[in-house]
């Protein structure tokens, strides 16, 4: 039974957060301090996470995005990639990552059979660096980009939070840095997940200002047919034929027609969208004795319960209760 919604959209795709605990403290993200964390007994283990894997695969997913919180703080990360990435039926798999403990484990996760990777990096200038993450850890991250480079990923692309009165000067530097470096740079717009409450519609720096900002500072762009209409970011491509850029804007272009994802908590919790206020604990059930079937049919009645998008553009939006870094983004 493959996992349609009443809307007639397939998911085959499954963002898994593996923990809610950040090396950082991106402000759009995580509070600076008194961050409350999910218990580690709470947190699903490595043998939960294939299993619930396994059986959506069953269900027809066939792409998983392993995040967080910061992924690579979880212990053993790799040992997880490993067998996630010999589950048949699963075509690929992605990490995202905010890049501080890269250098030191990309090799492992490259041998564990990650191709691809999403390093969340939103300036080049280690000053302003700080200032977002609250942390001094520049230099970590583009020692990580590097490292991701000299072992051969198949894609590398790096995630920029598009802040409006904050990253503007960032927007071109970030954008020539992909093309010396053969790196898609993916502007994502500032989204109303932040656990301090701090997300203005005015504060969202909007991907068609960045689009122009772009092409009036580096040359025209135009857009690039996509493979997979399915996929968020809007991509284009450089008209001199040097570098891609990408944009999610989920606020200003909401793509939710055509979603195809469902995600798993780092606690075990289904999500059917990132805004979504209810989501469904899988982890009891994965705890207490449940078949495959039944957790199957948790799955299939969660998607069947999914709306038909979020409403950041409508005066009915309520933020989730739980912030970007404990759904996983
Ligand atoms: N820690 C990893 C990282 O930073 O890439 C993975 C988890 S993080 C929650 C996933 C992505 O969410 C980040 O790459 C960042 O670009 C994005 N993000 C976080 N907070 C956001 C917000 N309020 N609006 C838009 N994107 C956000
Ligand atoms: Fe950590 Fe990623 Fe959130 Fe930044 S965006 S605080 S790196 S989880």
């Amino acid at each position: 039974m493959p996992l349609t919604d009443t809307f007639g959209r397939l998911h085959d795709n499954l963002r898994i957060s593996v923990t809610d605990r950040c090396n950082i403290r991106c402000f759009y993200c995580m509070p600076e301090t008194d961050v409350k964390f999910v218990p580690r007994d709470e947190i699903l283990h490595f043998e939960e996470i294939e299993r619930f894997v396994r059986i959506v695969v069953g269900l027809g997913v066939r792409k998983l995005r392993v995040t967080g919180g910061e992924p690579l703080v979880r212990k053993d990360l790799p040992v997880l990639i490993r067998k996630l990435a010999g589950i048949a039926g699963i075509e690929d798999i992605a990490l995202t990552t905010n890049g501080v403990l890269l250098a030191e484990q990309a090799a492992a996760l490259r041998t564990a059979g990650l191709k691809r990777i999403n390093i969340h990096l939103d300036t080049l200038d280690r000053e302003r660096f700080r200032q977002i993450t609250r942390r001094d850890d520049f230099p970590k991250v583009m020692a990580g980009i590097e490292e991701c480079l000299r072992l051969g990923f198949e894609t590398i692309k790096i995630n920029a939070v598009a802040v409006k009165d904050l990253v503007e000067p960032d927007i071109v530097p970030l954008a020539r840095f992909g093309r010396e470096r053969g790196i898609e740079i993916r502007y994502i717009e500032f989204m109303p997940l932040d656990a301090q409450g701090l997300w203005l519609r005015d504060k969202v720096l909007l991907a068609d200002t960045i689009l122009k900002q772009l092409s009036d500072e580096i040359g025209p762009l135009e857009p690039v047919p996509d493979p997979d209409p399915r996929a968020p970011a809007s991509e284009y491509r450089f008209r001199d034929g040097i570098g891609t850029v990408g944009f999610i804007a989920s606020v200003s272009k909401p793509f939710c027609l055509n979603c195809n994802r469902i995600r798993l908590t780092a606690d075990g919790n289904l999500r059917y969208c990132l805004f979504a206020i209810e989501e469904t604990d899988v982890k009891t059930a994965l705890r207490d004795g449940s078949s495959d079937e039944e957790i199957a049919r948790i799955v299939t009645e969660t998607v069947s319960k999914k709306w038909i998008g979020h409403e950041i553009n409508t005066t009915k939006f309520v933020a989730p209760p739980r912030p970007m870094y404990a759904i996983g983004g």
